[in-house]
């Protein structure tokens, strides 16, 4: 007898220590005088959002407010689920104008890489990015560990869903010397045959990866139809997605083909394969560079224009034809005065100058998203029973979505991580 009772003291205690029984019950009250649906970019008026236990309990305009609550007010601001970047490299920095990446990768350490990570996870959630698809170049899985490390508590940043390494034909995005082709790894997973391509899959998993990222074509030999088919049919047996790195149009076309999930960049698609991803509900994660981050990737102001140029031309054109988009940025820059999240939401800047309609930016950066990472029954909308990612901003992004600029609320699993500024 006398053991059971300190057994259940112990274990009281330590869900004590936990925080499970303080946070248990313990309601926060969101007053909203604005509301965003961004799935029927419809609007809602003084509306109140209960949370509870890290997810929302309660939303309605009549909603009583539980004794004890925690009230945020938010009654002059509007409110809206929190923002997707499908395409992050939270552990990777360069300079702007630095374009070889390969020195800085072998330079840096998974370590150091991970310290990245720490610095651009945080300033991702403060611009009012709950959730991010961080798609590789991590060095030795400093992604895994990143991830692990915010899903514990020990650091604050979004939600990852991380892709490990990246596997890619042989040399990945890189241009290796014959003597030290070693220094291609740990960055890329080379894969060329299909055991390599199984192996590779396994291994990365095994490590953590919880998306698949492949580079179909950044070599002169490219992945076929075939072996992404491969790859995808790999991964979907452990439930895991793949997204396709296409630079040009036949490498898309073999993305599309191989049944990817999503095809990043794929900035020379023509209207036929940007009609193809339609067909075969391929999402495009367009990295449309502004043309301000054009010239952080190391070109100069003309060259820049042009390559914006192209981007936009292309997001016209897929916006036009209609294919399912998400917002993803590639951003890996170290830029003075920006922070990765700052930088990260001024992609809305190319979005703009396309004419996107506001309503579809934002299913792109929270609908669209959620459905493409997989977490769309948990996150992606402030609705009953989804996680509290509830983010704030001055005006209604309907009207102007540049508001999303100015987040001045955020919280993550239901606890705020910046309020007012
Ligand atoms: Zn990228």
């Amino acid at each position: 007898m006398k053991n059971h009772i300190f057994f259940y003291a112990l274990l009281l205690f330590a869900l004590f220590l936990s925080g499970s029984l303080s946070a248990d019950g313990q309601i926060t009250a969101i007053k909203a005088g604005k509301l965003i649906e961004p799935e029927t970019g419809t609007t809602a008026v003084n509306q109140i959002i209960l949370v509870e236990n890290k997810k929302i309990k309660a939303i309605g305009g009549g909603l009583q407010i539980p004794a004890g609550a925690t009230v945020i007010d938010l009654s002059k601001a509007t409110v809206l689920p929190g923002l997707f970047d499908c395409h992050s490299h939270l552990c990777q920095m360069t300079s702007p104008g630095d374009r070889d990446l390969f020195t800085t990768d072998i330079r840096q350490s998974t370590a150091y890489r991970a310290i990245i990570g720490v610095k651009t996870a945080k300033e991702m959630l403060e611009a009012g990015f709950t959730t991010v698809r961080d798609v590789g170049n991590n060095a030795n899985y400093a992604d895994t560990s990143l991830r692990n490390a915010v899903e514990n508590g020990l650091v604050p940043g979004p939600t990852i869903i991380n892709a490990g390494r990246i596997i890619a034909p042989f040399g990945g995005q890189y241009h290796l010397r014959p003597e030290r082709v070693e220094l291609g790894v740990p960055e890329y997973l080379f894969a060329d045959t299909r055991d390599e391509m199984l192996k590779a899959v396994r291994e990365n998993i095994h490590f953590g990866a919880l998306v698949i990222k492949i580079v179909v074509d950044d070599q002169k030999y490219i992945y076929s139809s075939e072996d992404i088919k491969f790859i995808v049919e790999e991964a979907q047996k452990a439930g895991l997605k793949v997204a396709a790195h296409c630079m040009t149009e036949q490498g898309a076309r073999n993305a599309i083909e191989g049944g990817v999930a999503s095809i990043e960049h794929g900035f020379q698609m023509s209207d036929e394969a940007l009609e193809l991803a339609k067909q075969k509900r391929v999402v495009l994660v367009g990295t449309d560079f502004p043309e301000k981050d054009a010239e952080y990737l190391g070109l100069d102001p003309k060259t820049a224009l042009l390559f914006h140029n192209i981007f936009l031309d292309r997001l016209k054109r897929a916006y036009k034809i209609g294919v399912t988009m998400a917002y993803g940025t590639d951003s890996f820059f170290d830029v003075p005065g920006e922070t990765r999240g700052t930088l990260a939401i001024s992609y809305l800047d190319s979005y703009t100058e396309a004419q996107i309609p506001a309503k579809y930016i934002l299913q792109m950066m929270t609908t669209n998203a959620a459905n493409l990472v997989g977490v769309e029954k948990e996150r992606g909308a402030i609705k009953v029973g989804m996680y509290a990612d509830i983010i704030a901003v001055p005006e209604n992004p309907l009207d102007n979505i540049n508001t999303l600029k100015k987040v001045s609320f955020v919280m993550k699993n239901g606890k705020v991580i910046t309020q007012n500024r």
